[in-house]
């Protein structure tokens, strides 16, 4: 009897209309990932995305709809790191058992997230998630998504493979271009609300001073060490992602005479985001 059930599940999950159209489905995250599928697929796979615009990839909560195209799934391409993918992994491990989860973080050397949102100790993201933002890391990444492409897609091996040669060399060219940029910077610190930019300044050489401490506002205490350091230090800007309310970030500007600056860490087009991150931080002097 078992087995009869097990066999008509299969049965109703071969004949759902949408499966041929989504053989070629794989899921990743957040939307800068997507990108990073796309530039090595060439748009030969199709990608579901599960962090939505304007919603914080911590803690996420996944939509019925999202979940159905997840199911369906060639492969999850995880960042690896944020506490949403540790508890979904287990529940579509039972719906879908052949969906493979992949973790595109494998070999990057992890920053402790100890200062990161949500991590107030039993919701802790042990590691800071936020790799996606340094081209060092990307490089990374790119390499573990050509590799599980590969194995679901075999026989677009080649194509990928191109398309990844292509991509590696047009990071390299964009990391060049950010170094340079930075290079003469007085102010090495990037004052900031949500602390994203931990590799990217770990890769140039910079300093992140993150506004939230364990993903909770500033105290009134930590906010005067902010504001003695930003004259000490001469940091006029405050960075901030678009999801985030600015009001802390404000009062601060106000404190030190600066002003607010906006950055979109999720945004879709990775490589135009990561030279409009640096513009910002180089425009601080
Ligand atoms: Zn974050």
């Amino acid at each position: 009897m078992k087995k009869f059930i097990y066999l008509l599940v299969l049965v109703l999950f071969a004949c759902q209309a949408k499966k041929k159209e989504n053989a070629n489905m794989v899921s990743v995250s957040i939307l800068p990932q997507k990108y990073l599928v796309d530039q090595i697929s060439g748009g030969l796979v199709r990608v579901n995305v599960l962090v939505m615009p304007g919603s914080s990839p911590h803690n996420y909560e996944v939509l019925p709809s999202q979940m159905k195209a997840l199911a369906q799934s060639k492969i999850w391409l995880q960042i690896g790191l944020l506490t949403f993918e540790d508890a979904w992994k287990v529940k579509m491990a039972e719906i879908n058992k052949n969906l493979v989860i992949a973790n595109t973080s494998e070999g990057i050397l992890p920053i402790a997230g100890r200062e990161h949102e949500g991590s107030s100790r039993e919701h802790a993201e042990a590691f800071d998630p936020h790799v996606w933002l340094a081209p060092a890391e990307v490089k990374i990444m790119a390499g573990n998504i050509l590799k599980n492409l590969t194995l679901a897609f075999p026989e677009n091996a080649p194509v990928f493979t191109a398309n990844y040669s292509r991509f590696i060399l047009k990071i390299d060219s964009l990391s060049e271009q950010i170094a340079q940029e930075l290079k003469p910077l007085k102010t090495r610190e990037i004052l900031i609300f949500h602390p994203a930019l931990a590799y990217y300044a770990r890769q140039y050489g910079l300093e992140q001073i993150p506004l939230e401490l364990d993903g909770k506002e500033p105290s009134p205490k930590y906010m005067k060490e902010i504001v003695d350091l930003a004259h000490a230090k001469n940091i006029h800007v405050v960075f901030i992602q678009k999801e985030f309310d600015p009001a802390f970030a404000r009062q601060l500007s106000i404190e030190i005479g600066g002003e607010v600056v906006i950055i979109d860490p999720l945004d879709v087009k990775w490589e135009k985001q990561m030279l409009d991150i640096t513009h910002k931080i180089a425009a601080q002097r």
